[in-house]
């Protein structure tokens, strides 16, 4: 099993740090090696030793009407033939920015950048110019991308590489980073009282899904806005996951929370490289070159990643019949999941906002970074491993959200809710 995956993860390790391109796929904390992928249609994924997968990462977020989405691909196709790239202004990118617009909340004016973490970053900057404040406040255990500001008690691969503070990282650059608990005003409220008229943005994943799935409790966004709004303090919603899947419009909507600025990547890019920021006109015309934040891109609004990302959230916006089928399904996975562990004593703490779902091998309920962390990692790992086996692609670390896509079926869903039977009662005798 895996035979060519393991040759070629033993050759990318002599030429690619670690044999991958980004370190949330080395399966650094299930152990083991890394699958390599041939192809995948809607949820099917298949490797290169020809085994297939029904896919719960759908390239961790992107993904949500499944692999090779035919109106995509064939748009992409179109598009690349009339050049993959100008570096002048394209209508693509205007439709683009009108459609967001359309569809989430808030968002007065949008820059297209070719990543999450390009989004993140540029949004501090815009921040920090737009109040004159250096100090950021974000929550351990999320995931901002890699920027050297959020390479504090980060969360995703820095949390499964047991790394969540970077170094490379200035003392001066951690200095203006300041943590608080998820899930906890108090924390929130004690750092903006030490550091009064400091603090230039809090920035959030409004649904974390970078410590597994942990949803905001009640009152804790709209808490924020609120401490946001007395401290003269941007609010920076992460969309990066949430964004475009546990609503159409984002978290924002699902929880009637809107924040100054807000930043998306991964379903907006429909799987090609593509990151966006936006939000006040007020915030956003301090932007270059409109105003003196400096922020650019040579293959920003590159026009094969907005005609992919354009065709997807039009099917997203003219079909929101999609949503109701994703929470079925989710709710469906859910529900199943939660019985087979209880069927075998497994101490289990789901999570399950719209399409994301995460599962902690625990009696807590899981609320933040300290109770996702009491997770019981061997079995996750031991279970994770005997999913592959019986067919089942789930991340690869305790600590990540599972993305469920609207090409799954009935079957698919049944078909794992077996395997996970079949994969826990092995995973507890090893
Ligand atoms: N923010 C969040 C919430 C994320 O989950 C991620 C990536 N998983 C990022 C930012 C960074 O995005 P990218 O990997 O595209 O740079």
């Amino acid at each position: 099993m895996l035979e060519t995956s393991k040759e070629l993860f033993e050759r990318a390790k002599q030429s690619i740090p670690g044999g991958v391109n980004s370190p949330a796929r080395a399966f650094n904390s299930v152990g083991g090696s890394p699958v390599f992928m041939e192809k995948a249609e809607g949820s099917i994924l298949t490797d290169v030793d020809g085994k297939e997968y029904i896919d719960y990462v759908g390239s961790w977020g992107p993904m949500i009407l499944g692999h090779a989405y035919e109106p995509v691909i064939e748009a992409v196709q179109e598009t690349a033939a009339k050049s993959t790239s100008f570096g002048a202004p394209t209508e693509l990118e205007v439709k683009m920015a009108e459609l967001v617009k359309r569809m989430v909340p808030g968002v007065d004016k949008i820059r297209m950048v070719n990543s999450g973490t390009e989004a993140c970053m540029s949004a501090i900057r815009v921040a920090r110019g737009y109040t004159g404040r250096d100090k950021v406040i974000k929550f351990q255990g999320n995931y901002h991308g890699h920027g050297d500001s959020f390479l504090i008690n980060a969360g995703s691969g820095a949390l499964t590489l047991g790394t969540p503070s970077s170094p490379g990282v200035t003392e001066g650059t951690a200095n203006d980073t300041l943590t608080a608990d998820y899930n906890d005003l108090n924390s929130v409220k004690q750092l903006l009282n030490e550091f009064e008229d400091e603090v230039a943005a809090i920035i959030v994943e409004p649904v974390a899904g970078n410590m597994g799935c942990i949803p905001p409790q009640k009152g804790f966004l709209s808490g924020l806005r609120e401490l946001c709004n007395g401290h003269d303090v941007v609010l920076i919603f992460d969309e990066v996951m949430t964004g475009f899947r546990v609503a159409q419009g984002g978290a924002q909507q699902r929880y009637g929370v809107t924040a100054d600025l807000v930043t998306y990547g991964k379903i907006i890019g429909a799987g090609l490289p593509v990151g966006a920021f936006g939000g006040k006109e007020e915030i956003m015309q301090v932007v270059s070159p409109d105003g003196p934040v400096y922020q650019a891109g040579t293959l920003s609004g590159n026009p094969l990643a907005m005609i992919a990302g354009y065709t997807l959230l039009s099917e997203l916006h003219e079909n929101p019949v999609h949503y109701d089928e994703l929470e079925e399904k989710t709710t469906y996975l859910y529900t199943g999941l939660s019985e087979v562990f209880t069927d075998y004593d497994v101490p289990v703490h789901l999570n399950r906002v719209g399409s994301m779902l995460g599962f902690f091998f625990t009696e807590e309920e899981v609320v933040n970074f300290e109770t996702a962390n009491t997770t019981d990692q061997e079995l996750f790992k031991a279970f994770f491993h005997a999913m592959l086996k019986n067919g089942i692609y789930l991340p690869p670390s305790p600590f990540e959200s599972l993305f469920l896509a609207n090409s799954l079926t009935k079957e698919m869903l049944d078909q794992t809710l077996d395997a996970a039977g079949a994969s826990i009662e092995q995973a507890l005798n090893k």
